[in-house]
């Protein structure tokens, strides 16, 4: 075999497969470069795409329920969102110093939104996320501790030094329930973050969780190093909505 055909196959044993992609090409179009320069543009491609692979594998295994930045979330909408306390968050220190976000309000407001927003940021910064609804955790703790393997999940979850957990709220918890997501909680206080999203005030946690010894236990570990955002204001659905009902409204004025 010739040089040619050995670079391909070089290329293809070591998976590196944007340079065998792309070299033809480039070779014979390349003018005035050293081998050096030529060397590092190649191999910076293929940098590049491996981590664009690494990051999309790394999306796709955190189960976010839809990809949204937050450079897509309207600020001008929600002016109540303190945007300092945002751009800390989305520098991670919060994730280094295991401490956690706790996003309040009504529905529709984007508070999924933000904690997906900071969860991509998150990846980007090489920090592995995992999002789950509150609902499918304490299925899944319930699951493991009717399988005797509470520890075992316990453990798997600890391995994300980011977790988001939306949605608490939806449900109230029974005594079996709360005692497994206090367990929950208490094996990522001050170990791992936490984001947590509710339509619930602190207030109305006593009723999700049960009772009240329960929810304080809960809630002072959660609130002990914790950034807590209110998003007030009206929903963003129904604004679309509205917006979109005006626009047919006015089309219709014409005729
Ligand atoms: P919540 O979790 O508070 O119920 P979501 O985060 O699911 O609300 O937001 C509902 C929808 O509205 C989503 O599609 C979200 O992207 C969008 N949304 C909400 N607030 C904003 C905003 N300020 N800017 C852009 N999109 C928003
Ligand atoms: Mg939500």
């Amino acid at each position: 075999m010739g040089a040619y055909e050995n670079v391909h196959e070089r290329l293809k044993a070591l998976g590196l497969y944007t340079i065998e992609n792309t070299i033809d090409n480039y070779l014979s179009n390349v003018k005035d470069k050293s081998t050096m320069e030529i060397l590092d543009h190649l191999l910076s491609e293929e940098v590049k795409s491996k981590r664009s692979r690494e990051y999309e594998a790394k999306l796709r295994y955190s189960g976010f329920p839809f990809r949204k930045t937050i450079e897509e979330f309207d600020f001008t909408f929600q002016p109540s969102i303190d945007r300092s306390v945002i751009n800390d968050l989305l520098t991670m220190r919060f994730v280094h110093e295991k401490e956690n976000v706790v996003f309040l309000g009504p529905p529709g407001v984007g508070k999924t939104h933000l904690a997906i927003g900071i969860g991509m940021k998150a990846i980007e910064n090489d920090i592995q996320v995992y999002f789950v609804s509150a609902i499918k955790l304490i299925e899944n703790l319930k699951k493991a501790y009717n399988n005797r393997s509470f520890d075992y999940k316990i453990r798997t979850y600890s391995r994300f030094p980011l977790m988001i957990v939306d949605e608490l709220g939806y449900l109230p918890l029974n005594k079996e329930e709360s005692n497994l997501f206090f367990q929950f909680i208490s094996s990522r206080y001050e170990k791992r973050s936490t984001i947590f999203t509710s339509n619930k005030s602190f207030s109305e946690w006593g009723e999700i969780l049960g009772d009240e010894v329960m929810a304080s236990a809960v809630l002072d570990r959660i609130l002990h190093h914790c950034t807590v955002i209110n998003v007030r204001g009206e929903s963003y659905r129904l604004k679309e909505r509205k917006k979109n009902m005006l626009a047919s409204e006015r089309i219709g004025e014409k005729k």
